[in-house]
């Protein structure tokens, strides 16, 4: 018997990460008494985000979001849940600057630690048409900040 000692290229371990998020999703479900929402759809895919965040001060103490649509949106939303929880209103903004950088090609948002897990997200940066489902929920929680 030999034992694998390769560790799986970088590339499938983000893609292992998507499917986690997409099949275990965090922070999934209505938050009561939301203090913000925002309901945003990308049509191109059938993809469908709502969000509700509840703010302390200016800090979020709270992010759920219901959706539906595929693994790219749905994912993404998960992880920027996990992201957002106990950040500051400018922080929060600061991240959605930076994971709409990196959704846009931009090499030194890939290295950002700061954006965590949502870096698996660095390869759909070449396909166009998967950026507005990365987005989405990070769109959402934009509309959702105006409101407050
Ligand atoms: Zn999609």
């Amino acid at each position: 018997m030999t034992i694998e000692r390769d560790t799986p290229p970088i590339r499938s371990l983000y893609q292992q990460l998507i499917l986690d998020h997409c099949k275990h999703p965090r922070n999934k479900g209505a938050l009561e008494d939301a203090d913000a929402h925002a309901h945003l759809n990308n049509p191109t895919c059938g993809d469908e985000i709502w969000l509700m965040l509840k703010l302390d001060g200016d800090r979020i103490s709270a992010v759920k979001f219901v959706g539906e649509g595929c693994s790219i949106s749905q994912s993404s939303a998960s992880m920027m849940t996990q992201l957002l929880i106990g950040r500051t209103r400018a922080e929060a903004e600061e991240l959605a600057r930076r994971f709409t950088s990196l959704m846009h090609g931009d090499q030194d948002a890939a290295r950002d630690r700061t954006l965590g897990e949502l870096r698996a997200f660095s390869d759909v940066s070449k396909f166009p048409v998967r950026v507005k489902c990365a987005l989405l929920g990070w769109n959402a929680l934009e509309e959702a900040l105006k409101q407050t």
